[in-house]
């Protein structure tokens, strides 16, 4: 059963092959007797998921128009709030955190009748691309436990791959959805900024920060995306536009299709492997019926620096409110109120959550606005005007996800600005509010490398659309981890 992708799962219930009890029972055990070794869970829900499956048992047994994802088992990023239960943000500050009320999308999926397995991993507060800097601990990867599986939403990831779940959500400010899919082999789509709700989502980048699918293929993220996404008047932020099925699109034809190749991302910097397997990725999609043509976005070199400008000022301001008075860790015996907010966020951080904070105050402080603040925005409009004149000549852009495969645990816990280069294929697309998705195209040493596909502002369902063109005509989305065959 473990095998299946949603698509297929959704039939099995369907046809009565299997309850969504045997389902979420079967999860749950691979979950417990092989989680040890990944270390992809920080909570493993069996109580409620069992409860929601006995649930969604009674609305599948009658004959009432079922949700798509009703019965369908899922884990969590623990960036998003769920009631009545732990949702840590992979920090000890929020270790003791009950949240209150769900986010947004919690309540979708759990109106549609989905089942909550647990809450994943992830590098604490979002910020991070190996999940190294979560409280609990390192994440292996499934391909290759020596390995990390990306971040910063590494769990969901992992827990993907290693078949403890069929999908799972994630968060994506700078890559952490994109890259954990290509370094875990799967697929993996960060929506246009707008298209999901924020809101019970803990913060790390307002601006930049958007939830999605992480799942096994690009019908199945069209599947979550229906759920996932809509306007919510709780997030300022949220597009009013009408529900879109982005399922609608995925069989069209890509006769037609123009596609545009970055020069910039394909420079000698590339590392050969991964160029290699990109190009051949290019002559499947060619075969298919869709022309490439070069492309320049001339501040794409900017996008990094701009972003460790601007996500950390958001982040530095997001998380003054973890204070110790009103909610999540608070220091022992304080002896005054300064004592008690300095011993507080000093336990309570990690230290690149700590290095962002002081990074981010001195970007906003009155004397360094303009210096920093205001020019990383100006950065940020020019790479934005960059997309939008590529766009005015080709319908989506193709690049690497990520500039190479999975790297060894500890390799780059040393060295911050070698672990942030992780998203300089990804991050600009943030900057911009664009969608984009990874879909797994080869292998470098028997480890999955990503292809990156963006599309132009709610453009997500073409996007969607090319990436499920490609896997009909590939099929590196079906190769399994190692560790998965276990159990
Ligand atoms: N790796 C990037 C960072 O550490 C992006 C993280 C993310 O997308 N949440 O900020």
């Amino acid at each position: 059963m473990h095998k299946q992708t949603i698509k297929q799962l959704m039939q099995g219930l369907r046809d009565k092959s299997f309850s969504s009890t045997e389902l979420t029972q079967h999860y749950l055990n691979r979950i417990n007797s092989l989680d040890s070794e990944i270390n992809s869970f920080i909570t493993i829900t069996d109580e409620l998921a069992l409860k929601q499956a006995a649930t969604a048992d009674v609305l599948l047994a009658g004959d009432t128009k079922l949700h798509d994802l009703c019965g369908i088992p899922m884990a969590h990023k623990d960036i998003f709030c769920t009631e009545g239960v732990r949702s840590s943000c992979g920090s000890k500050m929020l270790d003791n955190f009950i949240a209150p009320y769900n986010a947004t999308i919690i309540e979708n999926f759990n109106a549609a009748g989905s089942i909550m397995l647990g809450k994943t991993n992830m590098d604490e507060f979002a910020m991070g691309s190996s999940n190294e800097t979560s409280f609990y601990g390192a994440v292996k990867n499934p391909w290759d436990l020596t390995r990390v599986p990306g971040g910063s939403s590494g769990g969901s990831a992992a827990c993907v791959a290693a078949l403890f779940a069929p999908a799972a959500t994630g968060s994506d400010t700078g890559g952490s959805i994109r890259q954990p899919a290509a370094l875990c082999g799967l697929t993996g789509l960060k929506p246009t900024y707008g298209a999901v709700s924020r809101f019970g989502m803990i913060a790390f980048a307002s601006s930049l920060d958007q939830a999605g699918p992480l799942a096994k293929t690009a019908e199945d993220a069209a599947i979550l995306m229906n759920t996932l996404a809509g306007f919510d008047a709780k997030d300022s932020t949220s597009m009013p536009r009408d529900k879109e099925d982005y399922t609608a699109k995925l069989n069209d034809k890509l006769d037609g299709i123009k596609i545009g190749l970055p020069k910039e991302f394909f420079s000698d910097d590339l590392d050969p492997e991964v160029a290699t397997l990109v190009n051949n990725a290019i002559k499947e999609l060619e075969k298919a019926g869709a022309t490439f043509k070069e492309v320049s976005l001339p501040n794409s070199e900017y996008s990094v620096p701009a972003y460790y400008v601007v996500a950390p000022a958001e982040a530095s301001t997001n998380l003054s409110r973890f204070d110790g008075v009103r909610y999540g860790y608070r220091c022992d015996k304080p002896v005054d109120l300064m004592d008690m907010y300095c011993r507080t966020r000093g336990e309570g951080f990690g230290d690149e959550v700590k290095r962002r904070i002081l990074i981010g105050t001195y970007a906003l402080s009155a004397g360094f606005y303009d210096a920093y603040y205001n020019q990383a925005q100006k950065i940020r409009r020019l790479i934005k005007n960059d997309f939008a004149a590529a766009f005015n000549d080709v319908d989506l852009i193709l690049s690497p996800t990520s500039p190479s495969a999975a790297f060894k645990l500890g390799e780059k816990t040393n060295d911050p600005v070698q672990m942030y280069l992780e998203d300089i294929y990804t991050i600009a697309v943030n900057l911009a509010g664009l969608p984009a998705i990874s879909v797994p195209c080869g292998l470098k040493n028997n480890l999955p490398v990503g292809l990156q596909l963006i599309g132009n502002a709610f453009d997500d369902a073409r996007v969607l659309n090319v990436a499920h063109q490609f896997q009909q005509l590939t099929d590196w989305h079906t190769l399994c981890a190692p560790f998965a065959k276990k159990g």
